[in-house]
């Protein structure tokens, strides 16, 4: 493999560096280009003052069930019509085109700086294997251009779709990384404690991480939707600590007083990462509100100020769940700051940080990633001077590096005529 050599980067507060990549790692950061030492023969990319990053990482996303909209759309718009809704269609789906639409949409996630994505195929007596098999073999497609973690889940519950939990044995057998779980689907809490249960019992099988959808209300007045402070509970039982992840948790926005902090602290005694999903939690939560209408977003900064580990993602791409989306992390991320009160420079960093470095955290792959030498060259070059500036300007990826090499290249220029 060739060198690469990225001139005049900005990386976090060092301007103007030069970065030699060789072997599908960073080589060297100098801030002449002399001092670099590449060889004669290396690809040059003038980076002109732009800023560099670690490559974005989507720790949640449905590649079997996106780009439905066309087909059926969700007037109900509530999450059990868009289960209802989803759940017809996949009766109809065919290997072809799981694989087809996850393809544009992996596309997608890589024109816009991703280099990552744990993907959750629905895994039940409706879908089958075939989304977790179109996603083995798509991971295989993409290697060297986007790396794939494939979660077993079970969008329609284990105990309420019986059959499940095999499916789900075959697909950890077949090769998926993660075991998944959707406890918010299960009639009582009796059934969501056993699910919960089998998801760990599976983890322990496989020794595998845990990812688990849960809690995805706007309030915990229904128990069913409270599920966090005993997943936490399992979780350091099981001796699972740092290997819980769960999306959406959007009933904790209603927690207060003395029962907040008792859940923050279970949250991290445990280790577990909570990983709001924007786009779906505000679209499809607080349907049932006559007035004032709840945002319905796990409380993100409230999450930051009590050392909570928080993830951010797309969840889905155009369909019943989320009629919108461009599987760009970057816009995701700041919808969560103009929905969650936030305004400061430090809040739009931590944003881009939390998209990059935490989400990486949450994945299981921080070792390795960033812009130091010795780390992989997975890294995205904004078209802006900083992360912050990019994140407001939405500006375009430049070039999107993965493993040392070019994958995506976006330009955009304009012309103001006077
Ligand atoms: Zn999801």
């Amino acid at each position: 493999m060739g060198e690469l050599v990225l001139a005049d980067v900005n990386i976090d507060d060092q301007k103007d560096r030069n970065v030699l990549i060789r072997d599908g790692r960073i080589a060297a950061i100098t801030a002449t280009r002399d001092e670099l030492g590449a060889s004669a023969g290396a690809e040059v990319i003038e980076a002109g003052h732009r800023a560099l990053i670690p490559g974005i990482v989507e720790p949640h996303m449905h590649l079997d069930k996106a780009l439905l909209d066309s087909r059926m759309p969700n007037l109900e718009g509530t999450l059990e019509g868009a289960i209802k809704v989803t759940g017809a269609l996949k009766a109809g789906f065919t290997k072809e085109d799981i694989a087809d639409r996850a393809r544009q949409v992996v596309d997608m996630a890589i024109a816009h700086g991703t280099t990552m994505i744990r993907c959750h195929p629905d895994t039940d007596p409706i879908e089958g294997l075939l989304g977790v098999e179109v996603m083995l073999e798509l991971r295989e497609e993409y290697r060297g251009r986007i790396d794939l973690q494939i979660v077993a889940f079970p969008q329609e519950g284990i105990l309420k779709a019986p059959g499940t939990l095999e499916l789900m044995d075959r697909a950890m057998a077949e090769g998926a990384d993660v075991v998944g779980g959707c406890t918010y689907n299960e009639p009582t809490v009796e059934e969501c404690h056993r699910h919960i249960d089998a998801v760990f019992d599976l983890a322990e099988k496989y020794d595998a991480p845990v990812d688990m959808h849960c809690d995805f209300q706007t309030d915990t007045s229904d128990p069913r939707y409270a599920m966090v402070d005993h997943i936490a509970k399992v979780t350091i039982e099981r001796g699972w600590q740092g290997r819980v992840t769960l999306g959406h948790a959007t009933s904790l926005s209603s927690l207060s007083g003395e029962h907040r902090i008792a859940t923050w602290d279970r949250i991290k005694q445990a280790g577990i990462n909570i990983v709001p999903l924007p786009f779906t939690d505000m679209h499809l939560n607080a349907r049932e509100d006559d007035g004032n209408v709840r945002r319905g977003i796990a409380p993100i900064t409230l999450m930051w100020k009590t050392g909570v580990s928080v993830g951010l993602s797309s969840n889905n791409v155009r369909n019943a769940f989320t009629p919108f989306g461009n599987a760009d992390l970057m816009d995701v991320a700041l919808f969560a700051a103009q929905t969650g009160h936030m305004g400061s420079p430090d809040e739009f960093a931590r944003l881009m940080h939390t998209i990059t470095y935490q989400n990486a955290r949450v994945l299981g792959i921080s070792e390795g990633y960033g812009t130091a030498v010795g780390d992989r060259a997975d890294l995205v070059i904004l078209d802006a001077p900083a992360p912050v500036s990019a994140l407001l300007d939405r500006a375009v990826r430049s070039y999107v590096i993965k493993n040392g090499r070019v994958v995506a290249t976006t330009q955009r220029t304009t012309e103001l005529v006077r």
